[in-house]
């Protein structure tokens, strides 16, 4: 029997310095539960040390969890990358965090970056600045997370700040899983890409707010993958 998903694949925890203190992974997991996800990803800014906890509270509430983290390239380009499990999204961030540089924190500017664990017990912070941008290139991130049978999709291609239209003028014609756009329809050059909606939120009242949809019988990661690659999306 056919059912109809809800999915929302881009979502910042605590540990983004954007992201609300209150946003800790269980919170996250309960509001998309009350909001009717499916399935959420969570990708904070260049790290994925609040993965593991997402995982835990995600399975508390039923949610289908996807692993990931919001890259930040040279070129001050974010793409969300998502992984098939969490220890390959784990990797990868080690990776990401070996190619931002030194810059610490300040918290007072920039807000904390807390890693906590599924009952919101402080785990630490992470002490190089989150916001920076790191030593990789679009094209090269792009084919380093399909490398790796990774996702990757430029976010918000549409905002007028830290998006590929913003930061190189154009959407290059490469091999994305999907693009993110803020608003739809859209006027941007999309090519044959899956257009994806997501709520790329920092507080728990906005999870939720920007979905998109999967008629599957099933979902799961490789479901995901398949319906992004054949353009099964729908939007709302
Ligand atoms: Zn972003
Ligand atoms: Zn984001």
């Amino acid at each position: 029997m056919m059912s109809r998903f809800t999915i929302d694949l881009h979502n910042h925890s605590c540990l983004s310095p954007c992201g609300s203190l209150e946003q800790s992974p269980s919170v996250m997991a309960r509001r998309a539960k009350e909001m009717g996800i499916d399935m959420m990803a969570l990708t904070d800014h260049n790290n994925t040390g609040n993965l593991p906890a997402f995982e835990k509270c995600c399975k508390t509430e039923g949610i289908i969890p996807v692993f990931g983290l919001e890259v930040t390239t040279q070129e001050e380009v974010h793409v969300v990358c998502l992984f098939s499990t969490l220890n390959k999204a784990m990797e990868f961030g080690r990776y990401i965090e070996f190619l931002l540089p030194d810059i610490p924190n300040i918290p007072e500017l920039f807000g904390d970056q807390v890693i906590v664990d599924a009952d919101e017990n402080i785990e630490g912070l992470v002490e190089k600045n989150l916001l920076s941008s790191t030593e990789i290139s679009f094209e090269t991130l792009i084919e380093e997370v399909l490398s790796n049978d990774g996702l990757a999709i430029p976010a918000h291609i549409d905002r007028l700040a830290f998006s590929v239209t913003s930061q190189l003028g154009f959407l290059p014609d490469l091999n994305y899983s999907a693009v993110e756009v803020v608003n739809y329809p859209t006027r941007h050059q999309t090519y044959e890409n899956t257009i994806i909606r997501s709520s790329d939120a920092h507080y728990p009242d906005d999870i939720g707010k920007r979905v998109s949809y999967i008629e599957s019988e099933r979902l799961d990661f490789s479901v995901l993958k398949e319906a992004l690659e054949y353009h099964r999306i729908m939007l709302s």
